[in-house]
């Protein structure tokens, strides 16, 4: 009998591609459509409500109950208007993904009838019954409450019918037991340390936003194919495949033309995510076969990682009704690429300026200097903190492999800039009484006029200067950006705030020294201390290969953390420097951070246990069979041979099959094996009491018989009849569109 393999092979050649009818409208007309942005306020909203929530959303003011009746009005107009019945809150548990539970406006009207209602109270609170989202142990049953409120500086939006309202997720007693919680705290503390360091250069900054332009990577698969391979459908990656005779290595899908059905998804989902204000920029093929990008301009952080979330939900749908299903997983092939999000980052100024680009001044310069050496410090310091917020037990596979950024955090700087931060370092030791005497302009004689060449790049750094930004590359595909913003800004804002404190400390001294001028006491000061920082980083710094062996051994004496397992990386939440910085600046508590840890070591044993059990029953139901059935045919053969043949000839022309059958009979036998130890290794990890040492021992015990058995799989592809193999290979899941 045919394998169910060739059927779906052969529906998936003949699908064409969706005819995607352009919207009449140019993009610009229909960006934002659904989504109630400061526009649609300025016309559903009295004008004094109006300027009460623009006060809101720019200066982060409270908002009260009549204003928030007065804005629930006009919303629900604008929703009922556009076809809406129900809303929901909106909001990012500690899973991957967002949650929401739709209500409808329907109230009863006390009469009998039925009226739509939304009141302000609707929209600023609810408690939805979230006690199966994970929480840590924050909320023990009895206490299951969980409380989401809006974020009223991320706009409501609509799908379908129903009004999405973003919200924070937080425990009866106040624990974040989501992502935008911790964010939205450590976006305030970037802001209020930045915007005091600011205040050395230009005391009319008011505000200091973090930035955030991601880059989303992911491949598509037939939705038939897809269907066929019961390890992508239930881990979202392939648990075996041989490696297809041609992949990548011709480099021929980068870049390459975009095939018909793949375009034709993707204006689909462009056209759905501009309508919901996401501003899509990028699109193309990405290095491995199936692999493509997305990249909208960046927007602040908080508002880009709702975009992010909203775009990878909205991927999955648009994709079904394409035929295909995306896959967000980093690593779903073995052998080839896996998928980053490129977390491009940076600070700007309420009055336009952003921090991380040079200016035409030595003053400017200076103060990109500060804001260059600030972060790398934030980065040194928590290089192991920055690496457990980008690990997951998907984004594992993909670290350390040669194409993504290695296991090991360090900061691609580039030559100019690289040289820059040499030359304030090891300027003339008379400088300062020179300079002294020449005024503001020649104060600061070591930053030169700076141009920064964008060509300068390095592809093997996990967090490398792009001209007028931070490119974070480790960041998974999967994972929700907050993790790594919450990590990086509040790092940062750290930074900050010890870089602020050493230079007021170091003016008056300075003072002293120059006699009176104000200026250049506080410039002095910030330079003195930038040299004390630049050397205090430097083993952060580093622009070679990132990918080769000497740099592992360079960075373990560097002091750098290049731990491996996963479940270990993510301890790094707990460390005393952790867990200070967090509480200092208020973003999480030690309570929180715990709770959230025991989340992400249950998340880590979970996708390792469901991969186990997958493994096993398709070794057991899938394999197992098909290479035995094969063996027993050439068996049959071997006998036929010998029932027709003299003996000798017979043996001469089954010398062949006797091979095979014999690397049949072993390998089966290896994979019986490995399923028998893997079935054990889970039976004694699952007895371990805490989630910390289950998770280590899954890591340790569990997962490494995965790979062992995948080898023996992956050779019985190569020898078992083709006709036979039940499973999607990778050369059709790969190159069929
Ligand atoms: P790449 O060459 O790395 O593919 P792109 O030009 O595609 O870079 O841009 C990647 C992302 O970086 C985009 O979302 C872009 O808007 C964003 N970006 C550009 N400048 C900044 C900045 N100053 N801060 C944050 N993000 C930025
Ligand atoms: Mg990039």
């Amino acid at each position: 009998m045919e394998a169910l393999r060739f059927q779906v092979v052969g529906e998936a050649f003949k699908k064409k591609p969706l005819d995607v009818k352009a919207p009449s409208e140019r993009p610009y007309e229909y960006f934002g459509k659904k989504v109630f942005n400061r526009e649609k306020m300025y016309k559903y909203l009295p004008k004094d409500v109006y300027e009460k929530m623009v006060d809101v959303i720019d200066n982060g003011s409270r908002l009260d109950r009549a204003v928030a009746d007065a804005v629930a009005a006009g919303m629900k107009q604008w929703a009922v208007e556009n076809g809406v019945t129900h809303y929901t809150h909106w909001f990012q548990p500690l899973t991957e993904g967002t949650a929401e539970k739709h209500d409808s406006f329907i109230e009863h009207d006390g009469k009998g009838g039925m009226v739509e209602e939304f009141t302000g109270k609707l929209l600023v609170q609810q408690e939805p019954d979230a006690s199966s989202f994970p929480s840590g142990g924050i909320r023990s049953t009895f206490e299951a409450r969980g409380y989401s409120a809006w974020d009223p500086t991320s706009p409501v939006f609509i799908i379908d019918d129903t009004l999405c309202i973003p919200t924070v997720f937080i425990s009866y007693s106040g624990e974040a037991l989501d992502y935008k919680a911790p964010l939205k705290r450590a976006l305030h503390a970037v802001n209020v340390a930045a915007t005091d360091v600011c205040h050395y250069f230009d005391p009319a900054v008011k505000k200091v936003q973090s930035n955030l332009g991601w880059e989303q990577e992911y491949f598509l698969v037939d939705e038939g194919l897809y269907a066929a391979r019961p390890d992508l459908l239930l881990t979202g990656r392939t648990l075996m495949g041989h490696d297809s005779a041609k992949n990548q290595q011709m480099d021929d899908h980068y870049f390459g033309a975009i095939p018909e059905r793949v375009a034709a998804f993707m204006r689909d989902l462009e056209i759905q995510a501009l309508e919901l204000g996401v501003p899509c920029k990028t699109r193309h093929n990405e290095v491995a076969p199936n692999q493509f990008e997305l990249a909208p301009i960046f927007e602040e952080t908080n508002l880009a990682v709702d975009h992010n979330m909203m775009l990878m939900s909205l991927m999955k749908k648009v994709a079904r009704k394409h035929g295909f299903r995306v896959l967000l997983h980093e690593k779903p092939f073995a052998g080839i690429n896996g998928s980053g999000k490129h977390n491009n980052w940076s600070l700007s100024t309420d009055n336009g300026i952003l921090l991380h680009a040079p200016g035409k001044t030595p003053e400017a310069n200076l103060r990109f200097a500060t804001f260059i050496v600030e972060t790398l410090m934030g980065v040194y310091k928590h290089n192991g903190l920055l690496k457990a917020s980008i690990m997951s037990a998907t984004n594992a596979h993909r670290l350390g492999a040669n194409e993504a950024p290695p296991a090991i955090v360090s900061s691609f700087l580039g030559k100019q800039v690289s040289e820059l931060l040499d030359h304030i370092e090891t300027a003339d030791k008379d400088f300062l009484a020179m300079a002294g005497k020449q005024g503001l302009k020649m104060d600061i004689p070591e930053i030169p006029e700076l141009l920064i060449d964008n060509t300068d790049r390095n592809r093997t750094s996990p967090f490398a200067f792009t001209g007028n930004r931070f490119e974070f590359r480790a960041v998974g595909s999967e994972a929700n950006c907050a993790s790594a913003m919450i990590a990086l800004n509040s790092a940062v804002a750290e930074a900050l705030v010890d870089f602020k404190k050493r230079v007021d400390a170091r003016i008056p001294e300075f003072e002293k020294k120059l006699a009176g001028t104000e200026h250049s006491a506080k410039f002095h000061a910030i330079i003195d201390v930038l040299r004390e920082d630049i050397k205090t980083c430097k083993p952060i710094r580093f622009d070679g290969n990132g990918y080769s062996d000497e740099w592992v051994i360079e960075a373990e004496k560097r002091g750098l953390d290049v731990e491996k397992s996963c479940p270990k990386i993510f301890e790094r939440y707990l460390d005393d420097a952790s867990i200070a910085m967090f509480e200092s600046l208020g973003v999480m508590t030690q309570k929180e951070l715990e709770a959230r840890n025991e989340v992400k070591w249950e998340t880590y044993t979970k996708k390792i246990q469901i991969e186990a059990r997958v493994l096993g029953d398709l070794s057991m139901n899938h394999i197992i069979p098909v290479a035995t059935s094969y063996q027993s045919q050439l068996l049959k053969n071997v006998e036929n041979m010998a029932a027709v043949f003299p003996v000798d000839k017979a043996e001469k022309l089954n010398a062949r099959n006797i091979k095979i059958i014999e690397e049949i009979a072993e390998r089966t036998s290896a994979i019986e094996k490995g399923v028998e130890e893997l079935v054990n290794a889970r039976k004694l990890a699952n007895k371990i009491g805490g989630e910390h040492d289950k998770a280590i021992a899954y890591h340790d015990t569990v997962e490494p018989k995965l790979d062992e058995i995948r080898y023996q799989i992956d050779k019985l592809e190569l020898i078992v009849d083709d006709a036979l193999w039940p499973l999607p290979k990778y050369r059709e899941l790969l190159f069929i569109r």
